[in-house]
């Protein structure tokens, strides 16, 4: 039988690894009829089964376990964008970074729905309000499409949405200010779906300081964030720690009684200084808890030139409005942004860029603590180039491979990190 199993090894039968599910079928009913009889297993094996390592080239291997793997994107920008712009992310879309038919393209299984509230709504209000609207969003792309997507509420779900062939919503909350202040909005927001909540974003709230905001009333935490950590522990709502302040985040780990994660930050050593990424005292923290960073794919995330790009940009917008008195999503600012782009063109990260943070996270704390959380439809213009929308995380993926990692590996990173600390959460949440 030894033998036998290194065959199937080698042909990639033990590990599932089939370049169609029609062949996967036969093998699997096949395998069943003949469990006492040795050769005709051993034939049947070798007709059915189309291995990796003959004839079949690195993209075909990578579109393969596209294909095959649950890829899971912890970050996507889908819903708020669509406020601005709409359009049926059921169908092929002629703008967006997420639709079904991108999704799968690129074999994306769980995409998790980003439920992003302005800071403005700390002040102006109407965050828990928002919260509700977008989450409607997502749940009406459901019902128009429940032959390609379905709701990712659990581990559970998401691998029998996989095999099932449908995309999975998930969903996180970008703000912590959507619970304004009561923590039984908790329970409501866990009622409604949501699996993730970032503690806060650009500016710091009621819960937690934010990296980008030179205020930081908490010196990391607040009183009720540390509250807001025990009750989202106990409901089985993990704690994103991307877009808070170093100590925030430090302490958003000690915490919290089970693995947190980041679900769309990058490595702070490629841009020097920007908080908004993780440095490797941080990154061990995470990963000594057992938590996972999931990549952000914006150029300006992974890539210095990238960042300094858009630091100028940025410098010279601000004062563009506030001489000319206008809001950054006005037809100005976009013309503005136009000239400016045509005059200096925006240094796009390449794909192998992604693939430095996530070698620099397997070489500091090891491969179980990252995966993917691109960002998409949320950082405008800047992804890496051949790596613009869902459709090609098989690019991502053949990237991957001829840096020499292996398919357990990537299925590791593609979603099973996540998955296991997603796990962790439920479990601790049943139990308390
Ligand atoms: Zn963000």
């Amino acid at each position: 039988m030894n033998t036998l199993l290194t065959i199937l090894h080698r042909t990639g039968f033990a590990n599932g690894s089939f370049s169609n599910r029609i062949a996967r079928t036969h093998a699997n009913i096949t395998f069943t009829h003949c469990r006492g009889g040795f050769i005709r297993l051993l034939a049947t094996a070798l007709i059915f089964i189309t291995p990796a390592s003959y004839g079949e080239s690195i993209s075909e291997q990578a579109q393969r376990l596209a294909d095959d793997l649950i890829i899971a994107d912890t970050h996507i920008d889908a819903p708020f964008r669509l406020t601005r712009d709409y359009q049926d992310l059921t169908q092929a879309t002629p703008r967006g970074e997420f639709n079904f038919s991108q999704a799968q393209t690129g074999g994306l299984d769980a995409a998790f729905m980003s439920i992003y509230i302005p800071a403005k709504h700390q002040t102006e209000g109407g965050a828990k309000a928002l919260a509700n609207q977008l989450i409607d969003s997502v749940e009406a792309m459901v019902g128009r499409a429940p032959q390609s997507f379905a709701m990712g509420l659990s581990v559970q779900q998401v691998r029998d949405n996989h095999k099932n062939g449908l995309v999975s919503l998930a969903m996180g909350i970008e703000n912590g200010a959507a619970i304004e202040g009561e923590l039984s909005n908790l329970k409501h927001f866990y009622e409604r779906g949501i699996r993730y909540i970032t503690l806060t974003h650009g500016k710091a709230n009621l819960i937690s300081d934010s990296s980008y905001d030179e205020h930081r009333p908490w010196g990391g935490i607040s009183p009720f964030g540390g509250k807001v950590i025990t009750e989202m522990n106990n409901l089985g709502i993990m704690i994103d720690i991307s877009h808070l302040s170093d100590e925030a985040a430090f302490q958003a780990v000690k915490l919290s009684n089970v693995p947190v994660i980041a679900t769309h930050s990058s490595i702070r050593k490629f841009i020097p200084g920007f908080e908004r990424n993780m440095d490797d005292a941080l990154l061990k923290a995470l990963a000594k808890k057992g938590g996972v960073i999931q990549i952000n794919f914006g150029s300006g995330f992974i890539d210095n030139q990238s960042r300094n790009w858009q630091n100028k940009y940025r410098d010279l917008r601000k004062v563009y409005l506030a001489e000319n008195n206008l809001d950054r999503f006005s037809p100005q600012a976009k013309q503005f942004a136009a000239d400016y782009r045509k005059q200096n063109p925006f240094p796009y990260a390449p794909i192998e860029r992604v693939v430095d943070h996530i070698d620099h996270v397997r070489d500091t704390v090891g491969i179980e603590h990252v995966g993917f959380g691109s960002d998409f439809d949320g950082v405008g213009d800047t992804l890496p180039t051949g790596l613009k929308t869902v459709a090609q995380y098989p690019a991502l993926i053949e990237a991957l491979l001829k840096r020499g990692y292996s398919e357990t590996q990537i299925e590791q990173i593609a979603s099973g990190n996540l998955l296991r600390v997603w796990q962790q959460a439920e479990d601790y949440s049943k139990a308390h």
